[in-house]
């Protein structure tokens, strides 16, 4: 039995304030929650909502690291010094890292060896563009990120495959629950051939416009284990509607 995880992915939002608020309106909510919760700041933002999640039901994670530990890499952070700070998680190749940095999945892969060494829990993104579902390419796409980045790993413990079609981030479309089963059917299919993965109880997420009004349909699908949620994470009333929709 898969336990459900739900994730905001805060993106470049907030202020001291705005996470005091959004944090705070959470908190006491979520204390006894029978699913698993995280929340990912931005890197600046990341000690504050540790502090403020402190002895609840909600871990911390961050939205990318760097594939090296330490050394001359100006402006990165590395997977050792989030876990330092106290970190859970990690989003690793989300789609807009590869599209705004350009990166690929050798280097997601680079990124994801260095999260799981420094006891960071990957979650992987991976998901095709309209383009590429439009033209029959979505399962290739999806299948070649997730090859590109796990194999050759030597270690996968805690792995979260989060399943995101481009076209649906933060454009309110939304795979719909069948379009989203087949396609995660098929990731956990995919996975059974990576070694030292054992895919049936690996968690998949869903990411892509997930909001209160449509999270309990798409969990009530085989092989969607909970969302990652970008805009809808930004606000406190909406994520604890996901969050009771995957309880
Ligand atoms: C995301 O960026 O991970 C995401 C799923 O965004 P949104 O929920 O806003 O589509």
């Amino acid at each position: 039995m898969r336990r459900s995880l739900v994730v905001g992915n805060w993106k470049m939002n907030g202020s001291k304030a705005f996470v005091e608020q959004l944090v705070g309106g959470m908190v006491g909510v979520l204390s006894n929650a029978q699913v698993d919760i995280a929340v990912c700041p931005t890197y600046v933002h990341i000690p504050q909502t540790l502090t403020a999640c402190a002895g609840s039901a909600i871990s911390v994670g961050a939205q990318d690291c760097s594939h090296v530990s330490s050394g001359a890499y100006t402006g990165e952070v590395s997977a050792p010094m989030l876990r330092d700070l106290g970190c859970q998680w990690v989003i690793l190749g989300h789609s807009e890292r590869r599209q705004y940095h350009d990166e690929q999945n050798a280097l997601v892969g680079a990124k994801l060896t260095a999260a799981v060494e420094s006891g960071l829990l990957p979650i992987l993104c991976v998901g095709e563009t309209l383009e590429q579902r439009e033209g029959g390419e979505a399962q290739a796409v999806v299948a070649s990120q997730l090859e590109g980045s796990l194999r050759d790993q030597v270690s996968l413990a805690g792995l979260v495959v989060a399943y995101e079609p481009v076209w649906a981030i933060g454009t309110g479309l939304t795979a719909s629950p069948e379009q989203a089963q087949e396609m995660h059917a098929f990731i956990r299919q995919s996975l059974e051939n990576i070694p030292g993965l054992d895919a049936a109880a690996t968690r998949l997420l869903y990411g892509g416009s997930v909001k209160g009004a449509n999270a309990g349909e798409l969990f009530s699908q085989a092989d969607i284990d909970g969302a990652l949620v970008g805009g809808a994470a930004l606000d406190a009333s909406e994520f604890l509607a996901i969050v009771n929709a995957a309880c």
